[in-house]
C-alpha cells in the first residue's frame, strides 16, 4: 500500500454548500407559498438574472441539463436522419439525445492533448445532411466557440454549445453558453450551480427560443424546474464568480506546486483569450501507469479522484460516421484522471497539502516501478 494510505483526512467543503443564504432562499420561498406555484416569483427572477449573466435574451429553465440537450436539438430542428457532429469524448447522454430526435451522430476527435472537440475536424467533417453541431466544455477545458459558431453560420447549421460543466466561464470576455445558436446549462447535483436536478437553455434567437418553449411545454411543462429549485440556485448565481475565482486560484496553486511532475501534468493552456472555471481539475495519465492505481492512491489520501466520464466511443465507431482515427478521445476516455471541483474551494494550505500527496503517490508508484 502507498505510505499516504494512513493519511489525515483533509477538510474539503461539502457539496452542494451548505450556506445560509441559500437555506433562507427556500425558507422564504416556502414561507411566501411561492414554492406552490407553476410560475414563481424565484423561477422569473433566476431566469431574468441567467439572462443577464450569461447575455442571452432568452432563458428556459428545465429539468435537467440532459433534458435541455434534447430541446435544443429540437428548437434547432434537429430532424430524423439527420447528421449532428459531437466530439467522441463528450457527456454520454449528448450521443443518446442525438439517437433520441431520430437524428445521426457523426463522430469527431477531440483536440491533440484535451478534451474538446476538433474544429478542423469539425469543418471537414460537414456534410450535406448535417444540421446542427452538439460541442461540450469539458473539464475546464473550452473548445474554440468564437471559430466553432462562425463556421456554423457560414454553413447554415446550428451549433448547440453544452455549457453544463463552466457556468461562469467566458471566451474573449463573452460568456460559454452565449456563443451557440443555443446553449444549455446544467443545475445537476455534482454542477457549479446546483438543485439536485435542473437545467436551462440560453439563446438570443428568438425563434430559437419559441421553437424551445413549443417543445418543452404542451402548455404545463414535460420537464419543468419548481420554484423551490430556483429558490435554491439564486443564491448560487449571486456567488458563482467569487467562487470561480477561487476555483482558479486553487488550480494556479497546484499547477505551479506540481511542475516538474511526470504524472500531474495540466492540459496545454487554451490557445485563445479565455477565463475558464473548473467542474473537474484533470489531468492525462502518461502511458504506462494504471489509472486505478493512481485513483486508489488519491482516494486513501482523501483526494476525491475519479476517471471522468465512461464513453460512448467503442459502440458508437461501430455504428456511425466518425472523421479522424479518434485516438485523443481514446486517450480521454482511458487515461484522464479527474478531480472533483469541491477540492477547489478548499483553503490554499490543503491545496498545498493536496500537491504534496499527489507527489507522494507519484513517487510511490516510482519506486514500484523501479523495484
Ligand atoms: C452533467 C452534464 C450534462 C447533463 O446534465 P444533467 O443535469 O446531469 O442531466 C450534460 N452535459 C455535460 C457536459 C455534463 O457535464
Amino acid at each position: 500500500m502507498p505510505h499516504v494510505a494512513t493519511a489525515d483526512p483533509l477538510p474539503l467543503p461539502t457539496w452542494p454548500p451548505t450556506s445560509p443564504a441559500i437555506v433562507d432562499s427556500i425558507r422564504q420561498a416556502a414561507e411566501s407559498g411561492d414554492w406552490g406555484k407553476y410560475a414563481a416569483q424565484a423561477s422569473l427572477s433566476l431566469a431574468d438574472r441567467l439572462a443577464s449573466r450569461f447575455a442571452v435574451e432568452h432563458v428556459r429553465l428545465c429539468a435537467s441539463g440532459t433534458a435541455a440537450v434534447e430541446l435544443a436539438l429540437r428548437a434547432v430542428q434537429v430532424r430524423p436522419d439527420s447528421e449532428v457532429i459531437l466530439a467522441g469524448y463528450d457527456y454520454p447522454g449528448n450521443i443518446r439525445a442525438i439517437e433520441a430526435v431520430g437524428a445521426k451522430p457523426v463522430i469527431v476527435d477531440t483536440e491533440p492533448g484535451r478534451w474538446v472537440i476538433d474544429a478542423d475536424l469539425v469543418e471537414q467533417a460537414i456534410g450535406e445532411s448535417t444540421t446542427a453541431i452538439l460541442a461540450s466544455h469539458l473539464y475546464g477545458d473550452l473548445f474554440d466557440a468564437k471559430r466553432l459558431r462562425e463556421l456554423a453560420d457560414q454553413r447554415g447549421i446550428a451549433l448547440v454549445e453544452d455549457a453544463c460543466q463552466v457556468h461562469g466561464a467566458s471566451l474573449t470576455g463573452k460568456p460559454a453558453g452565449s456563443w451557440g445558436h443555443v446553449g444549455v446549462l446544467s443545475f445537476g447535483a455534482s454542477k457549479l450551480m446546483t438543485s439536485g436536478c435542473g437545467g436551462a437553455l440560453l439563446s438570443s434567437n428568438d425563434r430559437i427560443a419559441q421553437r424551445a418553449t413549443l417543445a418543452a411545454g404542451r402548455p404545463s411543462g414535460i420537464a419543468p424546474l419548481s420554484g423551490l429549485q430556483a429558490a435554491a440556485l439564486l443564491p448560487q448565481l449571486a456567488t458563482l464568480d467569487d467562487w470561480n475565482a477561487q476555483r482558479r486560484t486553487a488550480v494556479a496553486r497546484l499547477k505551479q506546486l506540481l511542475v516538474g511532475s511526470r504524472i500531474w501534468q495540466f492540459a496545454e493552456a487554451m490557445p485563445y483569450e479565455s477565463e475558464t472555471t473548473y467542474f473537474k481539475a484533470a489531468w492525462f495519465l502518461p502511458v504506462g501507469v494504471s489509472r486505478d492505481s493512481v485513483i486508489a492512491a488519491g482516494l486513501a489520501a482523501g483526494i476525491p479522484l475519479g476517471t471522468g466520464f465512461n464513453g460512448f466511443l467503442r459502440r458508437a465507431r461501430r455504428r456511425y460516421r466518425t472523421v479522424g482515427d479518434l485516438s485523443q478521445s481514446e486517450t480521454c476516455n482511458d487515461r484522464s484522471v479527474v478531480m472533483d471541483h469541491r477540492v477547489l474551494l478548499a483553503d490554499l494550505d490543503v491545496i498545498d497539502t493536496i500537491a504534496e500527496r499527489l507527489l507522494a503517490i507519484e513517487r510511490d508508484l516510482e519506486s514500484k516501478a523501479d523495484a
